[in-house]
């Protein structure tokens, strides 16, 4: 006989750590299931830690929506529970005359995904905040900001504990039999586990995961692609206390500068699409590139001030070329498999949105 337990979440990041919290604190007993040694091993560790605003994404897409609600309750969670974190805010610059159009195209699109506290800076404007900055003028988000994504993963994983849930690590689910009666796991080292609900938030392998469940219909596991995001960490201080980002281009956000808590300056992430989940390399030839870029912006930038920082891959479900996916949260009523839901194509701004999703996910799951 195998054990039975109500809910199982396949995935300890920031993600499936959320949802443990949201199912947790409706009353349901909850185990988490991590691969890894630890929690947030995963894309969780390996991104830019910033509060997206919500500006970007398409109007009435799950991204937009779940990024401006998981802002607001993130903020008012950071502040509760004392977790480090700065509203910062960021500016979008327009480096030519064209991407000055683009800018009020952007501020416009945010005010329909009710983003309201853009600003639209003059170039002189845009100076007197940060000297080092060069464009033709900039959006200033006030509403962008920094978090310790880590400080937040184990507040997370507290409340789960502190409502009767728990986290085995080391434990990889292999695959699953979606039955009537429930949901039957197998570890890889072939414990069974019967769960009534399951949530795969495996990031990276959640469709490859997917595919290995018996009951689900091939149909409802999107084909995975992979776009890693390279870092590189500037030596010495920035000149700057806000984020700064160019207009964004087609697969990411351009190669923008973050600031951490600590006031460490990256660039990144770039794009590269990439074969697999496991290529996290950082080419250090790839700062060429980054010199050019960064240039636009801050023609200060001395040579020889970066080096290869780290990586993240994109958890994709749309290739090179087509237009970016939106999350994909699949729940019975769209699959048909009673108690199941995936998630995937979590990629940015998941970690903003983390706690929207987890509320969104248990909701699913109500009958
Ligand atoms: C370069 C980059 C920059 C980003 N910047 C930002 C940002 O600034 N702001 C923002 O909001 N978002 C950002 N994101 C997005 C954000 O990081 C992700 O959306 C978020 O971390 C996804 O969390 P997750 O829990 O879904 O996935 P993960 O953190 O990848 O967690 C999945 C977990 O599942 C585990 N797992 C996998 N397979 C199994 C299995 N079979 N059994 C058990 N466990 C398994 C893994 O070990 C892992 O711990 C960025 C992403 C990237 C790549």
């Amino acid at each position: 006989m195998s054990e039975s337990v109500d809910c199982v979440v396949i995935g300890a990041g920031v993600v499936g750590l959320a949802v443990a919290r949201a199912l947790a604190m409706r009353g349901r007993e909850v185990l988490v299931l991590e691969a890894a040694h630890a929690i947030g091993t995963g894309t969780s560790s390996r991104n830019s830690e910033v509060i997206h605003a919500g500006i970007y994404y398409p109007q009435g897409s799950l991204k937009a929506r779940l990024c401006v609600q998981g802002k607001q309750l993130l903020y008012a969670y950071c502040e509760e529970r004392g977790i480090a974190h700065r509203r910062c805010g960021k500016l979008i610059v327009a480096t030519s005359a064209q991407q000055r159009g683009q800018l009020l195209a952007i501020a416009e699109h945010a005010r329909a995904n009710g983003v309201d506290d853009l600003e639209l800076l003059t170039a002189a404007q845009a100076a007197a905040l940060e000297p080092a900055l060069q464009c033709v003028a900039a959006l200033l988000s006030p509403g962008t900001g920094i978090i310790d994504s880590h400080g937040l993963m184990l507040s997370l994983l507290g409340d789960v504990e502190n409502h009767g849930g728990a986290l085995a690590l080391q434990s990889p689910v292999e695959k699953a039999v979606c039955t009537a009666d429930g949901i039957a796991l197998w570890a890889a080292d072939g414990t069974q586990l019967l769960a009534r609900t399951v949530v795969n938030a495996a990031g990276l392998y959640a469709p490859a995961l997917a595919g290995r469940f018996e009951g689900l219909a091939a149909d409802y596991v999107p084909r995975a692609h992979y776009a890693k995001g390279n870092y590189f960490t500037l030596s010495g201080r920035a000149p700057f206390t806000r984020l700064i980002y160019p207009v964004p281009e087609a697969a990411g956000l351009g190669v923008h500068l973050t600031l951490d808590l600590g006031g460490q300056a990256k660039f990144g992430p770039d794009v590269e699409w990439v074969d697999g989940p496991g290529d996290l390399c950082v080419d250090p030839a790839r700062c060429v590139g980054f010199y050019d870029e960064v240039r636009k912006y801050w023609p200060g930038l001395a040579d020889d001030s970066l080096a290869a920082g780290y990586a993240g891959i994109r958890p994709k479900i749309s290739g090179p070329g087509e237009p970016s996916a939106d999350f994909m949260i699949q729940g019975p009523r769209v699959h048909g498999v009673q108690g199941l839901v995936n998630l995937f194509g979590i990629e940015s701004p998941g970690l903003t949105s983390s706690l929207a999703i987890g509320e969104h996910t248990a909701g699913l799951l109500e009958p």
